[in-house]
């Protein structure tokens, strides 16, 4: 089912594209990934031939700092283990497991009762999430588990609905279509954290999905609420999303928890309530497949470990003749892939497929417009040119670590250089 795009307008009269719908056939493959960048080493608990249900324990990977569970996303045979591209442009070893379409749930799927989740204390709540494997699917892929150990105590819970990049709204979609599970995974935060104050802050110019929300709340009971935000990039950033809520802006790398405040993922949260209430791990997710190199851009909820190749050709194929860049992630911060042939993990939230149209670099002219444009008070061009002169010293004490890598000094760069890619370069050379 293919439902139209749409073009909406902001505020201050911008156009963006609210993508269409559209269903997808489930895949008769999917490859789940042994070993990820957090956790480098795993070992898989099937082997070819075993029959495996969805939501079954796979495998496990291992990390420096904690492991992490691998979960069947369907129900099906393993065919064996072959190495594809993961989100970070590395190969990686994966399980093959053969749909049979049935969706036969492992026996460990099992409901909790309404009274047995709110007596679930954080502590409790924490096990499940760890379990499960829950991480930030907004892209962090921070473990979720983490942040429910913190000492500090909470006043204001944030729910990032912002999804500040252009072009992308799956979040949007997801608080659409699962707003029940929003409010009770919503619920279930207000219960581990012990505060009232529960916000979930939404962009201005999607009136309609802020009413919706307002709407739901009210019928709910109404102490949860919207916390409307504005149309900028990067309001989505953390930092950014809690002074526009609260009026606390953070100080470079302090946390929320220390004012107070604590911030999941819209997506995060109806992961987390499925995890405590099913027992279900994430096994799909909503993603945007956006750009002028596919035929048909969309929005679609798919199976984690689906191949991109075959989401790419179920929205109708790649359009043009043009070189094609992959990027994963939005315009700003999304970062490219060598490949299609790159598996769908949980923190995912879109893929932009562009044709190539080379930039032509000019010398820099000290305008200051990357300086001028850096959310993080960070000096762009400086840093560059530090990076340049291959000058330790001076990349330190331009503290490149604080940059959130939003894109934006290569965005505003009147020469057209690639600034942010020497940012990176400088955050790398700071750390040695
Ligand atoms: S990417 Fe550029 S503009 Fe964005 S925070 Fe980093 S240095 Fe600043
Ligand atoms: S925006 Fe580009 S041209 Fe202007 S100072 Fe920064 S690097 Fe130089």
């Amino acid at each position: 089912m293919i439902a139209k795009s749409k073009l909406i307008q902001d505020n201050r009269g911008l156009l963006s594209v609210e993508l269409a719908n559209i269903e997808l056939k489930a895949p008769e493959f999917v490859y789940l990934a042994l070993e990820n960048a957090r956790c480098p080493k795993a070992e898989a608990l099937v082997k070819a031939g075993d029959r495996v249900l969805l939501g079954q324990k796979i495998g496990v990977r291992h990390g420096p700092f904690f492991d992490q569970n691998i979960h069947a996303t369907v129900s099906g045979t393993v065919v064996g283990f072959e190495k594809h591209g993961y989100r970070n442009g590395k190969v990686v070893n994966t399980i093959k497991i053969q749909n049979d379409f049935k969706d036969e749930k492992d026996p460990s799927i099992v409901e909790r009762s309404d009274e047995e989740v709110a007596k679930l204390s954080r502590e409790e709540i924490a096990e499940i999430v760890k379990d499960k494997s829950m991480v930030g699917l907004g892209g962090s892929s921070f473990p979720t588990y983490i942040k429910f150990q913190t000492k500090d105590p909470i006043n204001t819970i944030l729910i990032n609905g912002v999804e500040c990049e252009p072009y992308l709204n799956a979040d949007q979609r997801l608080m659409e279509g699962e707003v029940d599970k929003l409010i009770k995974g919503m619920h279930l935060l207000q219960q581990a954290f012990g505060t009232k104050d529960c916000r979930i802050c939404v962009k201005e110019k999607h009136a309609e999905l802020i009413q919706e929300l307002k709407v739901a709340f009210e019928e709910d009971g109404g102490d949860l609420a919207v916390a409307p935000m504005q149309n900028f990039y990067p309001q989505g950033w953390e930092v950014a999303m809690i002074e526009t809520a609260t009026g606390i802006r953070l100080a470079p790398g302090e946390l929320p928890a220390k004012k107070g405040i604590i911030d999941f993922n819209a997506a995060s949260v109806v992961g987390i309530y499925d995890a405590v209430k099913y027992n279900m791990p994430v096994y799909e997710r909503y993603l945007s497949v956006q750009g002028d190199g596919v035929v048909t851009p969309a929005n679609c909820k798919l199976r984690i470990g689906t191949l991109l190749s075959e989401v790419i050709a179920q929205c109708g194929g790649y359009k043009g003749d043009d070189k094609k860049v992959l990027i994963l992630g939005g315009p700003m911060m999304g970062s490219a892939i060598p490949t299609d042939d790159t598996i769908l993990s949980k923190t995912i939230t879109s893929i932009l497929v562009l044709n190539e149209h080379p930039v032509e670099e000019h010398p820099c002219v000290r305008c200051g417009s990357c300086v001028l444009s850096c959310p993080a008070g960070l000096e762009p061009v400086n840093i560059m040119n530090a990076v340049k002169a291959v000058n330790k010293e001076a990349i330190k004490a331009l503290q490149p670590l604080r940059c959130i890598e939003c894109g934006l000094c290569t965005y505003s760069c009147t020469s057209g250089i690639r600034v942010t890619d020497y940012v990176r370069r400088a955050k790398i050379i700071a750390k040695l």
